[in-house]
């Protein structure tokens, strides 16, 4: 695996591929890499010729109030498991090397509808940053097949629009969630719980399955799922978490809207704040076709 951390070395680099007539698959993080990132890593080896990699943890989508300082960062053994995944180019610029002018930049990507609510509304800024970043990647990685996690439902709904709305030469693949054997959805946030909330945590899981259990049963009614997680939360979490719920709900896939009653591919959402780590997980579930009346 080669490492580069110049715009223009990996631009020259993946012209030379494309020149070729090979394909690049792209896989944005921030590090710390886990089995979720991997997961990622893999489906574009599967897919594609060039893999890319890129580590850079973005200033833009982080607010004030955030862990930009203090996110976990391990490029040893992000290269180690890059490696083992069969990335052939890691991208790991700099701060400077993305933002020479230093942040915040003069030109940003906002995605209207997708990044509102639910993430958006609890982190205002953090779609225009994720946005920004990722158009930014794509222009300095070109045409590609770009892997992104369900994990971050609403990121992924974020990056297709934009992608679709600005044409640019990209195709997105959505990757399934990779979980810890108890449920918990990877992430390297896990990093931050205590041993407390670390056991507690599968709670956000298992409120969305019973959720998607129950909708899969014939419940129609959003405010009883929505009350089916909320009730799972606060059952399963002692006061030694120092957990709340910050919003559970259940949309359209697609528009984000909530149908009332529930129909069609419906996606159950859901962040769970403890301490100072929020955990948002998902699960996607199909409502039963109602039965026609008379049949
Ligand atoms: P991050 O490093 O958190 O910005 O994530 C980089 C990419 O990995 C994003 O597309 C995430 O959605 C994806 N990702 C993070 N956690 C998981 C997971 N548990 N399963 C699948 N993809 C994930």
């Amino acid at each position: 695996m080669k490492r580069i951390d110049t715009i223009a070395g990996l631009r020259a680099s993946l012209d030379a591929a494309r020149a070729e007539g090979r394909s690049v698959g792209f896989v944005p993080t921030m590090g710390y890499l886990h089995e979720g990132h991997v997961s990622l890593m893999r489906a574009a080896r599967r897919d594609t010729d060039v893999v890319v990699s890129s580590v850079f943890v973005n200033p833009l989508q982080f607010a004030a109030n955030e862990d930009l300082d203090d996110y976990p960062r391990d490029l040893e053994r992000d290269s180690e498991l890059a490696t083992a995944a069969g990335v052939d180019v890691l991208f790991v610029p700099s701060t400077t090397e993305m933002y020479p002018d230093d942040h915040p930049i003069a030109t940003t990507v906002t995605v209207t509808g997708a990044s509102e609510g639910f993430e958006g509304a609890s982190r205002p800024s953090h779609f225009a940053g994720v946005a920004t970043v990722v158009a930014k990647l794509f222009s300095i990685v070109g045409p590609c097949a770009a892997y992104f996690g369900e994990k971050d439902f609403q990121q992924l709904s974020v990056v297709r629009r934009m992608v679709a709305d600005l044409s640019m030469p990209v195709e997105v693949v959505g990757c399934e969630t990779v979980r810890e054997p108890d449920g918990l959805a990877m992430s390297s946030r896990n990093a931050y719980l205590t041993e407390a909330q670390r056991a507690a945590a599968p709670v956000v899981s298992r409120a969305l399955r019973t959720a998607a259990d129950a909708i899969r049963a014939g419940e129609t009614d959003p405010s009883a799922v929505r009350r089916v997680m909320a009730d799972i939360v606060a059952a399963d979490t002692g006061p030694e978490t120092d957990s709340e719920l910050d919003y559970a709900d259940v949309v359209d896939a697609v528009s984000f809207a909530t149908p009332d009653p529930l129909a069609g591919d419906l996606r159950l959402l859901i962040a769970v704040r403890f301490a100072s780590t929020r955990l948002i997980d998902n699960v996607g579930v199909t409502a039963p076709v109602a039965p026609t009346r008379g049949s």
